[in-house]
């Protein structure tokens, strides 16, 4: 069996290989897509040390340093479940990962490192216009829309959030909630409604992404109150409806997820499951970022050498 078996090979996933495996330990990872998220992002400004790169150039560097330490890449393999094992005799007790193929993989460790994806609008010129002005982060795309006016879509938290902190970097926001009322806290709100070029939109229903081939131009909503197709210009959206953590496998398993699917863990990394740890974006970690995932992936594999030498 492996010693610390890693499933998700995003910046968390990576991060926990090399630091188990520079351990000395026996490591394999098991991803779906190596990259994860990554692999999707543009161009990247906030990974410390390195002021601008793209996501599969990190990607690249990511594969090479993990492949540097003799890490056991078990790539395109989906898994299916988590079970704990024991048997007569205690050296082997541990934990067995299922995938979707069928096979099996045995180890005495698990680090979780699923990561999460955002939820999407499923209107037409959505995915066209991806990357090309329509965003998902604002933490990371925020500044590129410097000057410019952009709409964020969703009232709830985070979509207050992105709302105030955008209003600070770009000329003009309009926040456009599908509901009668916005969902955000009420302190965020007021926020909000106190900034002067926030303009909050209530019962809109984007319909459509609108673009001129290269780049957003504007959205398309319907007033759900007089049913009118209201048209904004906009150089910029942000999809604030929701990121939701790869973790339905998990489901009905011994790791405990809180309602919104996310892994619970503690400051060590460690889950609900003795041997079960986990990091970056399928967990309870406040914010979802690389730098933050791939702390969180070296803590995890830390927690679970520690937990190997003492067991
Ligand atoms: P992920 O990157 O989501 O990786 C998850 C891994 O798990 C993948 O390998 C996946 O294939 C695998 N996996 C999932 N389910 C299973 C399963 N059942 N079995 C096997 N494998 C599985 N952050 C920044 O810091 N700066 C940015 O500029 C930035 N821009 C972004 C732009 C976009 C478009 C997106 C979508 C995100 C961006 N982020 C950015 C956020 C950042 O990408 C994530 O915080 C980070 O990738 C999370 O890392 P992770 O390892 O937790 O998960």
């Amino acid at each position: 069996p492996f010693d610390v078996l890693v499933v998700g090979g995003g910046p968390a996933g990576a991060a926990a290989a090399i630091y188990a495996a520079r351990k000395g330990i026996r490591t394999g990872l098991v991803a779906e897509r190596f990259g994860g998220q990554v692999q999707e992002t543009m161009g990247i400004e906030n990974f410390i040390s390195v002021p601008y790169t793209e996501g599969p150039k990190l990607v690249a560097s990511l594969e090479q340093h993990v492949k540097e330490y003799g890490v056991e890449m078990i790539t395109n393999q989906r898994v299916a479940d988590i079970t704990a094992f024991s048997s007569t005799n205690s050296d082997q007790a541990g934990l067995q990962v299922s995938l979707v193929s069928g096979a099996t993989l045995k180890s005495r460790s698990v680090i979780l490192a699923t990561g999460a994806r955002w939820r999407e609008l499923n209107v037409p010129g959505e995915q066209e216009y991806r990357n090309k002005g329509v965003a998902y982060c604002p933490h990371c795309d925020g500044p590129f829309y410097k000057g410019k006016r952009v709409a964020v879509v969703g009232g709830g938290n985070s979509g207050i959030e992105a709302a105030i902190d955008l209003a600070g970097i770009v000329e003009h926001v309009t926040v456009l909630e599908f509901g009668d009322s916005l969902r955000a806290d009420e302190v965020l709100q007021r926020k909000a409604r106190s900034l002067a070029n926030i303009d909050i939109i209530t019962n809109a229903q984007t319909t459509e992404v609108l673009g001129d081939g290269q780049k957003v131009s504007g959205i398309h909503y319907i007033d759900r109150v007089s049913g009118e197709l209201q048209h904004l210009s906009l150089a910029g959206i942000f999809v604030q409806i929701g990121l939701v953590p790869n973790t339905e496998f998990l489901q009905g398993s011994a790791v405990e997820l809180t309602r919104f699917g996310e892994v619970i863990i503690d400051a060590k990394g460690a889950t609900s499951t003795p041997g079960v740890f986990a990091a970056g974006d399928a967990t309870t970690v406040p914010y979802k970022q690389i730098v933050i995932a791939m702390g969180a992936g070296a803590t995890a594999a830390l927690s679970a050498f520690d937990h190997l030498i003492r067991n």
